[in-house]
């Protein structure tokens, strides 16, 4: 097989040529959040050559995730989604470089994460984990791109520092906690993630390709077929992109327990990061329940609850809401 083989049917299209995929070859992106968007945008450029993507998300894949992320299958159910997307990337295509970071995206590592790449794709489903990759990509002057799926609608904006308006020029500030629908309460049909998916992709590829972009607002509803781009302007007393005050990114306290809404799981981080051997922890807790252990995550099953435990001594604990419960779970089993 010819090289180019693989990209023939692109280098083809006059907006790209050989020019622009040697580009695509070339060119760094991260994708935040490996769910139904993530899914598909991770498969749209991993064929479509981009040279070195960045995987992040702290999941471990769940039975209902199936009816909408695309890349996961039964075999895949308890895993890492980082890791198990790297493995299909790879397959997909050996000539990318693929990295997979199983973490919660937070106001420490959020810069690293981020840092020298070309463009970042928002593949959350969470408001504080947007605004903080709004703040870092403002302040090193990266392009992102919004995407949200939910129901049978979605949006997309790309946001271009100094050039078209940020996040905080159209929602101000954070929504109140449990303020907004989500997935797990109100669902969400699998045929719009996978289009807004697949704009958030083509978006990023014309940003890449320095061409023209879609400015404004963008959002489709597949179920009414309706279809709007607002045109949204740039505050000038915008807290981030005007005054470059970057509350989310400057937060001096790192939040160390949440729910996960509608999933009946809280994840607990410990204050000061920790690396876990799984080999020593796994023998220690063998005796108490079920585990088994990948690279990225160790699975303990009790009667009741699962305990997922990474490397830095993160754990999401399913089978509850109740953060003591979960509380006194993660000291139990882990003792950190
Ligand atoms: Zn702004």
């Amino acid at each position: 097989m010819p090289v180019n083989d693989r990209y023939n049917r692109q280098i083809l299209l006059k907006n790209i040529q050989e020019k622009g995929q040697k580009k695509l070859n070339e060119s760094k992106v991260t994708i935040i959040g490996c769910g139904a968007l993530g899914t598909t945008i991770a498969n749209n450029l991993v064929r479509a050559g981009i040279g070195n993507i960045q995987v992040v998300d702290r999941d471990i894949i769940e039975l209902n995730n199936l009816q909408r992320q695309n890349l996961f299958d039964e075999d895949d159910i308890g895993f890492s989604k980082a890791e198990v997307i790297a493995e299909k990337l790879r397959k997909i295509n050996s000539e990318v470089r693929i990295k997979p970071i199983a973490d919660d995206v937070y106001y420490k590592n959020i810069e690293n994460i981020i840092k020298n790449m070309d463009v970042i794709l928002d593949g959350t489903d969470n408001m504080l984990i947007r605004f903080l990759i709004n703040d870092a990509c403002v302040k090193h002057k990266i392009p992102w791109i919004y995407g949200g799926a939910i129901e049978s609608y979605g949006i997309s904006m790309n946001i271009i520092p100094n050039k078209t308006p940020c996040l905080r020029c159209i929602i101000q500030d954070i929504p109140e906690a449990g303020s907004l629908p989500t997935c797990d309460t109100v669902g969400v049909l699998n045929t719009i993630p996978a289009i807004i998916g697949s704009i958030q992709s083509t978006e990023a590829l014309k940003i890449l390709l320095k061409k023209d972009i879609n400015e404004g607002l963008l959002s489709y509803d597949v179920w009414s077929h309706s279809f709007n781009n607002i045109n949204i302007k740039k505050r000038n007393d915008c807290e981030c992109c005007g005054k470059h005050n970057f509350e989310f990114l400057n937060a001096k306290k790192r939040e160390t327990m949440i729910s996960l809404c509608g999933k009946g799981a809280i994840q607990i981080t410990p204050v000061n990061e920790v690396k876990i051997s799984f080999e020593d922890l796994g023998k220690k807790l063998q005796k108490l329940g079920k585990v088994d252990y990948h690279k990225l995550v160790l699975r303990l099953k009790i009667p009741g609850y699962e305990l997922n435990i990474f490397k830095n001594g993160r754990t999401i604990i399913i089978g509850t809401n109740d953060k003591k419960i979960a509380k006194s779970l993660y000291s139990k089993y882990i003792g950190l």
